[in-house]
């Protein structure tokens, strides 16, 4: 399933992000999901909640994903979100943003 190696992708990133900052907890994890990812982010929200089940870390994390609009440009100049046809020229932009789906910011608790 597609979604799940995403949600695990994202479980991964942000254990290793907490570790690295002696992290005694997760509190949230900020996934930025771009429109044209073609992934359901509730559904992925869904499959990280099975797979941090068992790990104490993330036992109070939340996983929240932010839709991020396309960004496309076209060999005319145009920079924009229209993703089918330039408005400018009626020609196919090109998509610099909006395909990835990356983790940007894990809000961790450090006891003392
Ligand atoms: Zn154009």
């Amino acid at each position: 399933m597609h979604e799940y190696g995403i949600a695990y992708d994202l479980y991964a990133t942000a254990r290793r992000a907490a570790l690295e900052n002696h992290a005694d907890r997760v509190l949230r994890v900020n996934v930025d999901v771009g429109k044209l990812a073609m992934v359901n982010p509730e559904q992925v929200v869904f499959l990280f909640d099975i797979i941090k089940e068992d790990d104490p870390l993330f036992s109070k994390s939340t996983l929240e994903c932010r839709e991020v609009l396309a960004e496309t440009a076209c060999t005319c100049g145009y920079r924009g979100n229209e993703v089918h046809v330039c408005p400018s020229c009626g020609a196919l932009p090109e998509i610099v943003k909006g395909r990835e789906i990356v983790v940007t910011n894990v809000e961790i608790e450090v006891d003392d």
